[in-house]
Parts: C-alpha cells; structure tokens; sequence
C-alpha cells in the first residue's frame, strides 16, 4: 500500500491544501494529513481544533485521515510505515525552503521521498497568513476557504476580541 503523509501547521486548511489533498489521493492509497505543533508559527487554532476542522472538510475522502504530531518528521513518517511526504508548491519563493526540507529530510532517511504537487493557478497566491489577516478585518474568505473553516474562523476571532 503507497501511503503518503502531508504534513503543515494547516492553520487553518484553506482551498490550496484541499487543492493538493485532491490530487495526492488519486495518486497514494492512503492519505495521513499531519497537522504540526509550530509555536514559531503562533497558531490561531489549537492542534485538536485543527484535526477537527480537517477531518470534517475531508470526510468525503474515503482514503485520507488526519492527526497531529510532533517531533521530526521523517521518524514520523517512519512510524506510520509512509513511503513519501507531500509538499505543495506555489510559486518559485516555495522553492528554496522546499529543496533544503526535502534534502534535509533525504539525508536524515534515505528511504523517504518527497513529492512536490502544484495547485490550481487561482491557487498559487493563498496562504493560511492572509486568510487569517482578510478574516480579522472583518474581509469575505469565503472564495478561500469551506464554509465549515470560515465559520470556525469569526467564532475563533470574536472569542479573541
Ligand atoms: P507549513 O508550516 O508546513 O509551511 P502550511 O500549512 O503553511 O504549513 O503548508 C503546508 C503545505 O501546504 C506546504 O507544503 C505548503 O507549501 C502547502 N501549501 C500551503 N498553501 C498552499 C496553496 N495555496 N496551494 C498549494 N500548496 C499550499
């Protein structure tokens, strides 16, 4: 069975990520979406939250499943008995971080692979950051992220304010 981990901080999931979940499950039998910790990241939704709000924005994926997890990834990816890890790439600025990640992660375990997938065009300029910013302004993200995501974004930002 090819079973691939799509890890990210998903904080939260927008049309991008869905975009390239899409796309992994036509390629893998199984498809685990990681969701990561990242305090650098200062996240707006707890890592429970995140798994929640993922896994009701998937359920009609009948071979992906989500949970988060810490530490590196590739003993992750070794634990789960994964043959691949999925980056998305958006543009060229994606590119240098990407290529160190995936080296990095190739000399730590040789048997690791990592697939780049490109989204749609009309996705390549979206990031969870300005999701984020449009939504604290108040800003429509309803062409950027599901329903269930936008909803859970005012209840997260009028809970802060
Ligand atoms: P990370 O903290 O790992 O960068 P993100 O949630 O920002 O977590 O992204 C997870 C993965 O999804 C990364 O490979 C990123 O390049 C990719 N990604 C993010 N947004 C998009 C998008 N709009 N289109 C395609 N891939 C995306």
């Amino acid at each position: 069975m090819r079973h691939v981990i799509y890890p990210g901080t998903f904080d939260p999931i927008t049309n991008g990520h869905l975009d390239i979940i899409e796309r992994a499950t036509t390629l893998f039998d199984l498809v685990t979406i990681g969701v990561t910790t990242n305090p650098a990241k200062n996240p707006l939704f707890s890592v429970a939250e995140r798994v929640t709000i993922i896994g009701d924005v998937t359920h009609h994926f009948s071979n992906v499943r989500v949970e988060g997890f810490s530490g590196l990834l590739v003993d992750y990816a070794q634990r789960l008995g994964a043959c691949a890890i999925i980056r998305g790439l958006r543009a060229i600025s994606d590119f240098e971080y990407e290529f160190q990640m995936a080296l990095v992660n190739r000399k730590i375990s040789d048997g690791i692979v990592t697939v780049f997938l490109m989204p749609h065009e009309k996705y390549t300029y979206l990031n969870s950051t300005i999701v984020k910013e449009v939504a604290m302004f108040g800003g429509d993200v309803s062409r950027f992220v599901p329903p269930t995501v936008e909803a859970q974004l005012k209840k997260k930002i009028a809970e802060r304010q």
